[in-house]
């Protein structure tokens, strides 16, 4: 399986062929040798969109992760009772909510990039973005009840690093320690994580680089316009949270 999003996430459709097919419970899973849909991590919730199998056209009703496959799953169906390996399918990916997933992801590493550069005291420990790719929750440790970071500040910050237009890239390293000795600038990683050999990290050029298994813009620019709001502490263990809302929610480059 080849996952398409980590090389070319601006791929709107695949012609491949189905690796493997599960049935369960009037479903029916497909490992496909091109992987076009991300499934749920790292913040990002599924991709959606639409698969042609054997002359029809169905809706991609989630994805599931199995010792390292995706697998797509699709209402089972009788035309679907040959279906195994070698069996050709075309997929589409909800272009315009990938797109937004795409700018609230990028908009969230260069939030925290930005956050990290300003504020002493806070790690990023992860982010959650809504289902409609609206908004994105940020979290950060901090301790509850001291200084709230200068959003404004932030926000500024965010705001020149989206004019500036910078490269948004993936590359591959050996290990974290690789990655941190190679960019020791800019890298930065939730340090409740833990990784074990080749790590992605995702840099936007000279400003930031973030483990990430995500799908991203290709230049800042293109996250256009957003809004930074603190939206409280979680719990007792002193987790600040931020919301990050996009403006222009209908702004595509290319809506086709
Ligand atoms: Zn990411």
């Amino acid at each position: 399986m080849n996952h398409v999003y980590f090389k070319q996430p601006y791929q709107k459709s695949a012609d491949t062929m189905v690796e493997s097919a599960v049935r369960e419970k009037g479903q029916l899973l497909i490992c496909l040798e091109e992987n076009l849909y991300h499934a749920k991590g790292g913040g990002q919730p599924d991709d959606r969109g639409e698969i042609e199998l054997c002359g029809k056209r169905v809706p991609v009703e989630g994805l599931v992760k199995r010792k390292g496959s995706t697998y797509v799953v699709v209402r089972d169906d009788p035309a679907f009772d040959d279906v195994g390996f070698g069996e050709p399918v075309r997929c589409l990916v909800d272009w315009p909510r990938r797109y937004l997933l795409m700018r609230n992801h990028t908009a969230a590493h260069i939030a925290m990039g930005a956050l990290a550069r300003l504020v002493d005291g806070y790690e990023p420990c992860g982010i959650e973005i809504a289902e409609d790719g609206s908004t994105c929750a940020m979290r950060f440790t901090g301790s509850a009840g001291a200084a709230l970071p200068d959003l404004q500040a932030v926000e500024a910050l965010v705001a020149q690093v989206v004019a500036q237009d910078l490269p948004v890239n993936a590359e591959s390293f050996k290990s974290v320690d690789a990655a941190r000795a190679t960019l020791p600038t800019i890298f930065r990683s939730d340090p409740r994580l833990k990784f074990n050999g080749n790590v992605r990290v995702v840099t936007i050029h000279e400003f930031d680089a973030n483990p990430c298994g995500g799908s991203h813009l290709a230049r800042t620019s293109e996250v256009g316009k957003l809004r930074l709001q603190f939206a409280g502490w979680a719990g007792s263990d002193g987790v600040m949270s931020l919301c990050l809302s996009l403006e222009n929610l209908n702004e595509m480059p290319d809506p086709s």
